[in-house]
């Protein structure tokens, strides 16, 4: 057991310390010179799916996202009375579930694609 100083604070602590008890900083990462023993994690991104589904996924997602609060404003809006603003609420909601459906099957695209 050795005393080492903390990188955050500077202050004396065990080596064998989790955690240094005056700044919590984890000792376990600070070699007894002071340094850094644990490498810098720098994950492996194993790029599987494919940039293509993705683009897709994410195509179907924003198309959705605009379409949603159009649909949901003309749907406070249309009656019975009211065709024009019916036919389009049936549009945007024709898009909508298209755009929902695209979003969907390009998830599953993904999923099938993956690896
Ligand atoms: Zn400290």
């Amino acid at each position: 057991m050795a005393l080492i100083h903390c990188l955050e604070c500077n202050r004396e602590v065990s080596d064998r310390a989790a955690n240094c008890p005056h700044c919590g900083v984890p000792i376990a990462a600070v070699g007894t010179a002071g340094t850094s023993i644990i490498a810098p994690t720098t994950p492996v991104v194993i790029e599987k799916t494919s940039k293509k589904w993705k683009r897709h996924i994410l195509i179907g997602f924003i198309s959705a996202l605009v379409i949603l609060p159009f649909w949901l404003a003309l749907g406070t809006v249309h009656g019975p009375d009211n065709t024009t603003a019916f036919t389009v609420f049936t549009v945007f909601t024709v898009a909508l579930f298209v755009s929902a459906v695209y979003f969907f099957v390009a998830i599953i695209m993904a999923w099938w694609h993956h690896g």
